[in-house]
């Protein structure tokens, strides 16, 4: 039987508690996961693509099947360089289900049959966005109740 293999796309600009959460409740569904930062090369970061990988590698070195990586251009092809025949999401609220809903239906079709699986966050990191986390940093405000604690001293300092 062919090896169970998710890809969980995102910016990871910066990884949040609420990311580690969803991979960390997925580990036990897939043989391995590859978390990967989709580069928009016209969208430039708060944080470098380099800055994320090393902070990406960090949290998830515990883990044999967690591999992480970063694609530019379309998920499903990097899906498919990677074998993958599932996509991890997660849901916090009705807006990324209407966001969710409509790019999963796409994957399926383009990517020949490509699956999302859905997580829906737990009630304390549904709250968590990198998009926020971003604010508060720009604001000078403290983020460790949202990022791990050696993430917040390094944007601390
Ligand atoms: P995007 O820019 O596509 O939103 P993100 O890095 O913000 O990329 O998120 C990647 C994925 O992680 C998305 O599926 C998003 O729904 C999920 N996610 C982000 N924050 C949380 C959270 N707090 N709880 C559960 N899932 C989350």
């Amino acid at each position: 039987m062919s090896k169970k293999i998710a890809v969980f796309p995102g910016s990871f600009d910066p990884i949040t508690l609420g990311h580690i959460d969803l991979v960390e409740r997925s580990i036990h569904l897939f043989d391995e996961i590859v978390v990967a930062i989709g580069v928009n090369s016209s969208k430039k970061g708060l944080y470098s693509l380099e800055k994320r990988l090393e902070w990406l590698e960090e949290v998830f070195s515990k883990y044999d099947n967690v591999r992480i990586g970063h694609f530019e251009g379309l998920t499903i092809n990097f899906c498919k360089e990677q074998k993958a025949n599932y996509l991890l999401r997660g849901l916090r609220n009705a807006s990324d289900f209407d966001y969710e809903k409509t790019i999963s239906q796409l994957n399926n079709i383009i990517g020949k049959g490509l699956e999302t699986v859905f997580l829906i966050s737990q009630p304390e990191y549904s709250h968590i966005s990198s998009t926020i986390v971003r604010e508060i940093i720009k604001g000078g405000g403290d983020v460790s109740s949202f990022v791990p604690e050696f993430i917040a001293e390094e944007i601390e300092k």
